[in-house]
């Protein structure tokens, strides 16, 4: 009989990486989690990421690409923003785990006496608590099936603690409430035009040495996988024929989820874990891929910041623009701008944009060149959306028109200036911050009727994510709002304004939060959809030329 440690009968897919990382295990884990939510199963997701940095919070994008943010104001992996969108759920903290969190909660216990003079060691401290944090997963999600990512690829030195505590686990939980996913990736030659299986063998063999036999292989390909390729892989790594599972490279990766059920990937996972399933409803999902795929008329949008050659730091921006674009029946074509280049003056290619965005963002490098974008924007009467840092922006902008001074800032920038109109207020503040000393995680909304922002959401009370230390500063509400500020959303006893935009102007709205976390591919983000909806009735005349700021101000 198996030993049940489960808080309740949660069972799990662990999800491992081989060969190479960037294969698309993230893509995976979230399509795994969509064909399991088709067939009614409550599925929730963790990633497990092996470095020892606590979270990805205090991680450069260069490192990291995005910060995705929580409900419960947790900063995570981007893969988070993967399962959301794919599974269609609202995850929590407990679904990002580092090595910096699990080695800091035992040197802290350790610290506090907690081990009685005992001696602290990987196995069983390490991977003890590892599991406990996997099964805190089923706990707060009440979840029937939890797929966990193991970051990075078999064989990484951090990773091994986490592959015991998983090969661990198949005797805790019963070896019939789990399965083992391992993603790997088929070299192609071109010479001779065949792709090769040795890389995925050795990486099954590495697992195997650790104790993990995969009941699964995902082969990320860019070519076609034949069938004696799959007998192969079977045959040298011991695993059924039919659960050799070919993850050939695809237009969008909203396909992966249909690649992966025509496959025959959830009926085995089902089977092999014995789930009780309803039948597989994939219609809607298939009907919005087809429609993704069908060539539509492009909406182009500029993105302005500082990271614009990193695509991944903005990468949940990219797809709500993606999701907003669909509803109209566009296909959003992103013109990366550097804020830089538009600082040294260089606005010609804000001419070939019908909308701008400027996301979130921190620390001076950057923020000139986002003004004078919100300045096009605004004189132009070009739609803009500002997120966060790009909202901030817009009310720096459009205070030095206000003032007819260069001087209006946020204090992150310039800590003298005589207009911070974005400054450090913790006691503006309803709530105060847990820990942090930033705003964080989920907050209310009270929207304006009849503002760009109530029109666009329909509802009065919001919620939505943060993760931003400053804010607007209320003693220019009113000099501010005289000049044609229209405060559309704020905390709901009115302290906090967390939505403002430009009266006079078609739709130039910034919100404080990040409306782009919640953005699906079935559920365009309101914001977006109201950003790409007025965009889109933009006529570029590309001939006309751009004001210079000083005409401008
Ligand atoms: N740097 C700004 C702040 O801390 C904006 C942060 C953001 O855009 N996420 O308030």
């Amino acid at each position: 009989m198996p030993f049940f440690l489960s808080p309740r009968m949660a069972k799990y897919i662990f999800v491992t990486g081989g060969v190479v990382s960037s294969v698309g295990k993230g893509i995976a884990v979230a399509s795994m989690g969509t064909l399991l939510r088709s067939r009614r199963i409550k599925v929730s997701a963790q990633k497990n990421d092996p470095y020892l940095n606590v979270d990805p919070g205090t991680l450069s994008p260069y490192q990291h690409g995005e910060v995705f943010v929580t409900q419960d104001g947790a900063e995570t992996d981007l893969d988070l923003g993967h399962y959301e969108r794919f599974i269609g759920i609202d995850l929590t903290a407990a679904s990002s785990v580092t090595s910096g969190q699990v080695y800091s909660s035992i040197i802290d216990q350790e610290r506090r006496g907690d081990f009685l003079g005992g001696t602290i060691q990987v196995v069983p401290h390490v991977t003890n608590e590892i599991k406990r944090r996997i099964r805190l997963v089923a706990e707060v999600s009440g979840a029937d099936v939890v797929i966990v990512e193991i970051g990075g690829t078999v064989g990484d030195i951090e990773g091994q603690p986490f592959l015991e505590a998983i090969r661990q686990m198949r005797k805790d939980e019963g070896k019939d409430n789990l399965l083992y996913v391992h993603v790997t990736f088929l070299p192609h030659i071109a010479a001779t035009d065949e792709l090769k299986t040795k890389p995925t063998q050795h990486s099954v063999k590495e697992l195997r040495r650790i104790g993990i036999q995969p009941d699964v292989i995902l082969c990320r390909s860019d070519w076609e996988i034949s069938r004696e390729i799959k007998d192969k892989i079977s045959l040298f790594c011991d695993v059924d024929k039919e659960a050799i599972i070919p993850l050939v490279t695809s237009e969008t990766i909203y396909e992966v989820p249909l690649l992966l059920e025509d496959a025959g990937l959830a009926d085995l996972i089902v089977s092999r874990l014995g789930l009780e399933a309803g039948a597989s409803d994939l219609d809607d999902w298939r009907e919005m891929v087809t429609r993704l795929k069908f060539p539509r008329e492009p909406i182009r949008i500029g993105l302005v910041g500082k990271y614009v050659e990193l695509r991944d730091a903005y990468y949940s921006v990219r797809e709500a623009l993606g999701h907003a674009a669909l509803f109209y029946n566009r296909e959003v074509q992103i013109d990366w701008i550097d804020s830089g280049e538009l600082a040294r003056g260089r606005y010609d290619r804000l001419k070939k944009v019908q909308g701008v965005i400027v996301p979130g963002g921190f620390g001076y490098r950057g923020i000139e060149g986002m003004v004078e974008a919100a300045t096009y924007a605004r004189v132009h009467k070009i739609p803009y959306l500002g997120i966060c840092l790009g909202m901030q922006v817009m009310v720096i902008e459009f205070a030095r028109h206000v003032f007819n001074s260069p001087d209006p800032n946020s204090t992150e920038f310039d800590p003298s200036t005589l207009y911070p109109v974005i400054d450090l207020l913790p006691d503006q503040r309803v709530i105060v911050d847990k820990g942090g000393t930033m705003r964080r995680g989920n907050y209310p909304c009270q929207l304006l009727p009849g503002s760009h922002a109530g029109r666009a959401y329909e509802e009065s009370l919001i919620y939505e994510r943060h993760r931003h230390r400053y804010e607007f500063n209320n003693q220019f509400r009113t000099r501010l709002q005289e000049g044609g500020l229209v405060y559309s959303g704020t905390s709901p006893d009115g302290l906090i304004v967390e939505m403002c935009e430009i009266s006079d102007h078609p739709w130039m709205v910034g919100c404080q939060f990040h409306p782009e976390f919640r953005s699906r591919l079935n559920w365009p983000h309101p914001l977006f959809r109201g950003f790409i909806g007025a965009a889109k009735d933009v006529l570029l005349d590309e001939s006309q030329a751009p004001l210079p700021l000083s005409q401008s101000a």
